[in-house]
């Protein structure tokens, strides 16, 4: 070989190699609660074994999104979802007493935790090599049911993404965990594409497969055992299933030192797996996820494992004490050095953080009192408006919610491309039985749906009060509204239209609460007919409407409602309703005074409109 081409090759090599194995991890895994004695600080501990050896370069660092309650339901039924609201739910799969706030961070880790399995397969994918996420591994969840301290099955999620994404390859599963990979087999139970390898110590579930090697190996298993019945199984199926892509759950409870584990395995057998597995996968991206392993020394077996994956030779990670100093000194980076979270504080502790170690500190909001933030977003999931939105081209949405006193609930639905938040909706509203007398409605004070990225144009006008366009998506916020009312046995959805264009929009819909409103609507519509909606509603912001003697009309807020029950729904459109409008009608006449502007604007020398 020519000696500048063997140079380049090497460089290449070299810069390959600096890259590091693509990892992706969050600081928010440190503030997991489980009912296992899991290490919370497994991931750190790794991140500083290698980050002690040279072989952790930042950019070989990834930080996971929640997966999208969207991918979630690719796997797990909506009934599931929504049962896991609820702390005792959560109780079962944890086998230990959590509370409601307690609840809302496990839902939120293992579901950040999908998000980073399915980021690991991305990456893979990309590099058709090895990408290792440092948590993941929930095997026992199933499609409807979670057990064994498994809430969302990641695997399962992401390879169901990938499908729907048209990846179109045989999948292959090593499971080698110390427990059995019960609830992944039991998702593919029925797809001849995905195989699902599992040794383990007993069986979960008896469902058969079509495509699974299932081996209950029982108790007190060594390394020679072990790795014979390895060496003699998994070569097989990858020989004859040729997978395209390759997920590995590297479970270190099979480890002899393991505090839950029942084997015998000693480090160098740990490794000599690991090396196997990934040996037979070498060539084909490769997702590593941690799964189980729990004590405070379960960390160094995936540790030892990356560290022979990053550098190709055997290194036994440093001491305990070392790693606390590698761990001190990561964490305290120059500034510009350090990994930034994606809400772009360092590991930082919040207020958030705080709540979530000291369960009576604060308990998680609740919009409208009753619906928990991740119940909110699976309506509006369900109900398909954050894919309206993410259809829009915002990807990556997040659902807020701030209880804000007296005042109402706040809700915002944001999209977080990494670098900023982008405010796409915001909505603040309350029970009330003021608003409209006699009725107990859902009383908006505040929607907002912007596009916070669109601009304003000749078709797409600004409307009076606008910074933003708008999305097009209130007949969906309002299906979602309906759905609350319902659920709340509440009467309907009462706001006030501030501006003309608003009580035009959502006419269709909506009813004026006094006939003598809707009457005067009918008389505007009817004087302004022939405008398009933004010339129409600057005419009347500009007060360019005048009565029948010449008097200029201004404008004034109207209440508006959208009924759900019977008896609202009679009272906005029963014959006595009707009959108001009738009556009302009559004395009002309106008529568009000419713009004073408007012949100005048609000549090219006159000012601008
Ligand atoms: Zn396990």
């Amino acid at each position: 070989m020519p000696a500048p081409l063997l140079r380049a090759l090497r460089s290449a090599w070299r810069r390959f190699r600096s890259r590091g194995i693509p990892l992706v991890y969050s600081a928010r895994y440190q503030h997991g609660l489980w009912g296992a004695p899991f290490d919370p600080l497994r991931g750190e501990k790794v991140l500083a074994a290698l980050a002690d050896a040279g072989l952790l370069p930042r950019e070989a660092l990834m930080e996971p999104r929640p997966a999208s309650l969207a991918n979630l339901l690719r796997v797990h039924t909506e009934t599931y979802l929504r049962s896991l609201h609820e702390a005792e739910a959560l109780t079962r799969i944890l086998g230990t007493p959590v509370s409601s706030r307690a609840a809302e961070a496990v839902f939120d880790l293992q579901r950040l935790m999908v998000g980073g399995t399915i980021q690991a397969s991305r990456v893979a994918l990309r590099l058709s090599g090895p990408a290792v996420h440092l948590g993941g591994g929930f095997h026992h969840a199933a499609a409807g049911a979670g057990a064994g301290f498994c809430v969302f099955n990641d695997v399962a999620v992401a390879i169901a993404r990938l499908r729907a994404r048209g990846y179109g390859e045989r999948i292959l599963v090593v499971d080698l965990d110390l427990h059995d990979g019960n609830g992944t087999r039991e998702i593919f139970a029925a797809d001849p594409t995905v195989h699902t390898f599992s040794i383990h110590n007993d069986d979960w579930s008896a469902v058969p497969a079509i495509a699974s090697t299932t081996i209950a190996l029982g108790a007190g298993i060594d390394d020679e055992r072990y790795l014979a019945t390895l060496r003699d199984t998994l070569p097989a199926v990858v020989e004859s299933f040729r997978p395209g892509l390759v997920f590995y759950l590297t479970g270190a409870d099979v480890a002899h030192d393991d505090a839950l584990g029942n084997w015998r395995l000693s480090r160098a057998g740990v490794l000599a797996r690991d090396r196997l597995v990934t040996e037979l996968a070498r060539g084909h991206p490769l997702v590593i996820v941690l799964a189980g392993g729990y004590g405070p020394r379960a960390w160094r077996y995936p540790a030892r494992y990356l560290l022979w994956l990053a550098s190709g030779r055997s290194i036994e990670p440093a001491a305990d004490d070392d790693i606390a100093l590698a761990r001190f000194r990561r964490l305290h980076l120059p500034a510009g050095d350090r990994d930034v979270r994606a809400d772009g504080r360092p590991f930082s502790l919040t207020e958030e953080d705080l709540s979530a170690v000291q369960p009576a500190y604060s308990l998680p909001p609740r919009f409208l009192g009753t619906f928990s933030r991740p119940a909110v977003e699976l309506q509006l999931e369900r109900v398909g408006l954050l894919a309206q939105i993410r259809a829009c081209g915002f990807r990556h949405l997040r659902v807020e919610l701030a209880a804000d006193g007296g005042l109402g609930d706040t809700l915002r639905v944001l999209c977080d491309d990494g670098t900023r938040d982008e405010l796409i909706m915001e909505l603040r509203a309350h029970r009330s039985r003021s608003v409209v007398p006699d009725f107990e409605v859902l009383a908006i004070e505040w929607l907002l749906l912007q596009n916070p990225r669109g601009s304003f144009s000749e078709s797409r006008p600004r409307l009076p009060g606008q910074q933003h366009p708008g999305l097009g998506l209130l007949q969906e916020v309002l299906a979602w509204l309906i759905f609350i009312c319902q659920e709340h046995g509440l009467d309907g959805v009462a706001f006030v239209a501030a501006h003309y264009h608003i009580a035009v929009q959502s006419r269709r819909l909506v009813r004026l609460l006094r006939a003598e409103d809707e009457a005067l609507l009918h008389a505007l519509t009817t004087a302004l007919d022939g405008l398009s909606l933004a010339d129409a509603a600057t005419a009347v912001a500009q007060g360019r409407v005048g009565t029948g003697d010449g008097a200029p009309f201004t404008w004034r807020p109207l209440t508006a409602v959208l009924p759900v029950s019977e008896k609202l729904t009679g009272r906005v459109s029963g014959e006595a309703y009707e009959a108001g409008v009738r009556r009302s009608s009559e004395p009002i006449a309106l008529r568009l005074l000419p713009d004073p502007e408007g012949e100005a604007a048609r000549h090219p020398d006159g000012p601008p409109r």
